[in-house]
């Protein structure tokens, strides 16, 4: 009767990614060139917007983009209470200081208000995160951010095939930052892209993911380029590879066929999980959302389990989970360094110790979305109040 543990999430590589890099290994041109070109067109065309810019992660695009518009030493950027790290950390490498703000605590979304609490004359910059696939509420952040002079930075790893108000996320003004690490909704195994309105954020990370190289040097290896180059800032080596830009067209190709399967799976969920009173499903709070992750919380009044307890129940039963994301003030480097405390956030600390992420990812069948919600019902049962 026991069936294979059905793990949290699977990539979905078929025979077009693995053809992809076979014909790059066997072309010989491996270092960034006529792929990554050719990824960045296709990407920048699918979001409507000028500039799309190849990256090895989100993490190293955000690092980038904080540069390109000049955020720096004696800078604050507001960022979400619940977040990955990396959102938090690239403001540390710029010699900024990240200023945590609370999200919303229905759609765990940068909340415009506790970010207008957290404004001072130091701040430069806010990073929204778009919370499981759900957009933030972008036009409330922009305004704030242009009354105030900032700059908005999307991480919006979560974010690919999400849309706000009818418009793809990515048409920044300054600047959205896509992940395309083995877990997102496309993957190239690690990478990342920049899009932007903005001709400026889209040269200084150009230039920047290069060494500080001159824009020319691209060309450097081939017959069209010269071996001479010029270093016109001290930059980083973040630029993709060709390999990976290749992986990341065939992703594209099929990129709506994903995103339609990922729906369709939140809706099923929606569907087997809608008899279980214990727990709170995810609702899209405007069209758009792309589901990215499948967040469930747990009624505690209703439950007489905790949340890892129930992680751990479900791990019996067969079944991975994740949690999306412990808070950043609870890690130790960032309580120590900015005075972050426990009590500050009061709506990321009641949602971590409710949510839980269950599988969603294509290759799932909807035999296994039965399966997890068979699962939770027995969780469930065993620890009703
Ligand atoms: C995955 C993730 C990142 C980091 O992406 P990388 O491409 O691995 O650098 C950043 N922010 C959020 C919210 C993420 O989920």
């Amino acid at each position: 009767m026991s069936q294979p543990f059905l793990p949290y999430n699977l990539p979905d590589i078929g025979d077009d990614e693995i053809d992809a890099v076979v014909e790059t290994l066997r072309s010989g041109w491996l270092a960034p060139g006529p792929r990554v070109r050719a990824f960045e067109e296709a990407f920048a065309e699918r979001i409507g917007v000028r500039h799309a810019v190849a990256v090895t992660s989100c993490t190293a695009g955000m690092h980038l983009a904080l540069l390109a518009c000049g955020v720096g030493p004696g800078d604050e950027v507001i960022v979400p209470a619940i977040t990955f790290p990396a959102t938090a950390n690239v403001v540390v490498h710029v010699g900024a200081t990240p200023v945590l703000a609370d999200v919303d605590p229905v759609d765990l979304n940068l909340d415009p208000e506790a970010v207008r609490a957290k404004l001072t004359a130091r701040t430069k910059a806010i990073m929204p995160v778009h919370y499981a696939g759900q957009a933030c509420r972008l036009d409330e952040i922009r305004s704030i951010a242009e009354e105030a002079g900032l700059h908005v930075i999307e991480d919006a790893a979560h974010a690919f095939g999400t849309t706000y108000r009818g418009e793809p996320i990515g048409r920044a003004r300054d600047a959205a930052v896509f992940s395309f690490y083995a877990t997102k909704n496309i993957t190239t195994g690690a990478g990342g892209m920049v899009t932007t309105q903005s001709d400026a954020v889209a040269e200084g990370v150009r230039r920047l993911r290069m060494h500080g190289l001159s824009a020319d040097a691209w060309d450097r290896y081939t017959d069209a380029g010269t071996p001479f180059y010029r270093v016109v800032a001290p930059g980083y080596n973040a630029t993709m590879s060709d390999l990976e830009a290749a992986i990341g067209l065939a992703q594209l190709r099929r990129a709506d066929a994903f995103l339609a399967r990922r729906r369709e799976l939140a809706q099923l969920y929606a569907k087997v999980l809608s008899d279980v009173p214990e727990i709170a499903l995810p609702r899209e709070r405007e069209a758009g959302h792309s589901w990215h992750l499948y967040v469930i919380r747990l009624r505690r009044d209703a439950l007489s389990i905790d949340r890892d307890a129930f992680l751990r129940e479900l791990r019996e039963e067969g079944i991975g989970t994740s949690v999306h994301f412990i808070p950043l003030h609870y890690h130790p480097y960032y309580r120590e360094t900015f005075g972050w405390e426990q009590g500050d956030y009061p709506n990321a600390e009641a949602a971590f110790s409710e949510i839980v992420s269950l599988p969603l990812y294509t290759r799932m069948t909807d035999a296994d979305v039965e399966r997890v919600a068979d699962a939770v019902r027995r969780v469930v049962e065993r620890h009703r109040r």
